[in-house]
């Protein structure tokens, strides 16, 4: 039997973030993940398909947990440009230039961020990994935790943190209900050689078919980002290489020239969750556990990555204060902060769609709104979008 002050389930972005954040404020920290993570790194490998948009303020987070040159010293790549484009010939462009800023943030595979962040818990030594599924969890009448993993380690502490991703096991222990809305959408990943060259920008070109993103990686080389109907996505992504290079060169509108496939492509459905409640008394939903967003402002680790900064900043008052942080007042902080960022983040990502989608209405309202993009006001909202990930930081 193991006592921990803080259990967390799923170690994958935000839940390791989180652990490591925990144990560096002195906090006895047990892990639990399913999937060992992949520590070794060799440059010469491809990219692998689950690459992120990494903001500032999710950089900024990662530097303050000291992982940040590790990721840098494995892979990543920097972003300075934003091109969004639409078949009718609307163009509008966020440089980092503009903004005085070195970039708008980086793309960096999640498998990068996530080994990164292993490699510095693995030598915490407020912090156990354990690689194990969980085959029992209860309370006591106190609310404590009693899990039992199948290597037969038995865990108990007064805090269970669910990071266990969109399909949470704690969120259903927890019996919280999800607002969904499902998108009717997929999107397909992959990567590919890319005729001309990329100018470090992110290019999203939508027409009447959907949205096609290209996201830079090295020379020539781009993630891409297709949104398509649930029908068409297992055929495009079963198709071979010449009808796939075909049908994405036309996606992207030829933005960079003629596009060849240079990976798999696989695809996933689309669906915006809100947990009705983040808190409870000894327990608490982060990342995409708590919530997850349209990905086309890749906008979703992001996110996680601010539940953590609020977790931390909670954590670190509450126990200078003497406060216990499986109390239901502290967690309810968390809640608080986060709850009304994520919904923000939500609606505007489903503004956008609509606004860019091919209903006659939405011709005129994009008309309108040429004027407002070139708005200073409107691309100081943009950029602490892009930047930041909250449209609520303008008024602070
Ligand atoms: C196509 C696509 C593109 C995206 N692009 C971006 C982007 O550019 N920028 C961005 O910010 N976001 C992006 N996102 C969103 C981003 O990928 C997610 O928000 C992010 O992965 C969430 O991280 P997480 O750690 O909360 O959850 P997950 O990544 O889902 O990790 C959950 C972890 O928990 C583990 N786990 C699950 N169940 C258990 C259990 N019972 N016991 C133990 N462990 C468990 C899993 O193995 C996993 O490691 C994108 C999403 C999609 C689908």
């Amino acid at each position: 039997m193991k006592q921990h002050n803080v259990i967390i389930l799923g170690g994958g972005m935000v839940g390791a973030a989180a652990a490591l954040a925990l144990s560096q404020l002195g906090l006895k920290v047990a892990l639990i993940e399913t999937r060992p993570v992949k520590r070794e790194f060799d440059t010469n490998e491809p990219y692998s398909l689950r690459i992120s948009a990494i903001q500032r303020s999710s950089e900024n987070l990662l530097k303050s947990l000291g992982v940040w040159d590790a990721i840098t010293a494995r892979r990543i790549t920097p972003f300075i440009d934003m091109r969004i484009q639409d078949w009718q010939g609307f163009a509008t462009q966020l440089s980092a230039h503009d903004l005085h800023e070195p970039n708008l943030g980086h793309l960096v595979e999640n498998d990068v961020i996530a080994a990164a962040i292993w490699d510095s818990l693995i030598e915490h030594p407020n912090c156990t990994l354990y690689i194990a599924q969980t085959k029992q969890a209860a309370q006591d009448g106190q609310g404590n935790w009693r899990l039992n993993l199948d290597n037969g380690t038995e865990l108990h502490s007064p805090l269970l943190i669910g990071a266990d991703g969109a399909h949470s096991q704690v969120r259903q222990w927890m019996g919280i209900e999800q607002d969904i809305n499902d998108y009717q959408q997929h999107c397909i990943v992959g990567n590919v050689r890319t005729e001309k060259p990329h100018q470090q920008a992110c290019w999203q070109h939508y027409s009447e078919q959907g949205i096609f993103a290209l996201l830079p990686l090295s020379s020539h080389t781009c993630s891409i980002a297709w949104y398509v109907t649930p029908e068409e996505a297992p055929l495009h992504c079963a198709s071979n290489t010449n009808e796939q290079a075909e049908a994405i060169t036309y996606a992207s509108a030829g933005l960079l020239g003629r596009l060849t496939p240079i990976s798999e492509f696989v695809s996933f459905p689309l669906i915006r969750r809100q947990s009705q409640r983040y808190a409870q008394a000894n327990a608490l939903l982060i990342g995409d556990a708590a919530h997850t967003v349209h990905p086309q402002a890749g906008q979703g680790v992001n996110l996680g990555l601010l539940d953590i900064i609020a977790l931390r900043e909670t954590f670190s008052y509450a126990l200078a204060h003497g406060q216990p942080i499986h109390d239901l007042r502290v967690l309810s902080r968390i809640e608080r902060a986060r709850k009304h960022d994520a919904t923000l983040v939500q609606r505007g990502m489903e503004g956008l769609n609509w606004l860019f989608s091919n209903q006659p209405i939405n011709n005129r309202l994009r008309t309108i709104s040429k004027p407002f993009a070139q708005n200073p006001l409107a691309s100081s909202l943009l950029a602490n979008v892009a930047l930041h990930g909250r449209l609520t930081g303008l008024l602070e």
